[in-house]
């Protein structure tokens, strides 16, 4: 879609995918894609380029489904950020993967991982943090996740800026997936 690569899978098909991807031990970066960013990636070539070398792009947005439609190859269902985070809770708290919430204004994140404990008493979260770091707490953000490698890093500072940083910082993470949320960490807060 404008040139953007979207996989064609369920939600169901998506978390079973990322529980291999966890299982590989290897790093997995995940887009969640919508048309803004689509758009914005028809202008920016090093974002296009992001997006179609991810290892797992969801149609994030209506207008996504919508497209793949129109382009005569409909993906099956929008798999929207927030659906895959709650699918993956699930599976998480089941599997006990360790996760990390990165993002937000301060307190969101704080608040997305109280909710979701709620919800999942067996969910490990490793720890949160916001998204307005400066240089040298992003170096010791970077410092502590590499010391305590969650298995699942959600990053929530909008597009496209949440899609630079896993880019830029995966590799030397080691961490198997990084998903970039957008807004979810908000709506999770509530
Ligand atoms: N955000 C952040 N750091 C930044 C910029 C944005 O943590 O430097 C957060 C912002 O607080 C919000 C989230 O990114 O929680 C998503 O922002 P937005 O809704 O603008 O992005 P979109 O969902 O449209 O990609």
């Amino acid at each position: 879609m404008l040139g953007c690569r979207v996989d064609g899978f369920t939600l169901k098909e998506a978390v079973e995918l990322l529980s291999c991807f966890i299982a590989s031990g290897k790093p997995h970066h995940v887009v969640t894609l919508n048309a803004e960013m689509a758009y914005r990636a028809l202008h920016d070539p090093e974002l296009k380029d992001i997006i179609n070398r991810a290892d797992l792009v969801t149609p994030d947005g209506a207008g996504v489904v919508w497209a793949t439609r129109i382009l005569g190859t409909p993906v099956p269902e929008r798999v929207a950020g927030i659906d895959l985070v709650q699918a993956l809770a699930w599976q998480a708290a089941e599997k006990g993967w360790r996760l990390f919430l990165y993002g937000g204004v301060p307190g969101v994140a704080e608040e997305a991982a109280r909710k979701l404990k709620e919800r999942h008493p067996g969910l490990n979260i490793i720890g949160t943090s916001h998204g307005y770091l400066s240089k040298e707490e992003e170096r010791e953000l970077l410092q502590h996740l590499k010391e305590n490698r969650p298995h699942l890093l959600l990053v929530a500072l909008g597009s496209p800026k949440q899609e630079y940083w896993i880019a830029q910082h995966l590799k030397e993470l080691g961490v198997p997936v990084a998903i970039g949320v957008g807004g979810s960490l908000d709506v999770l807060a509530g």
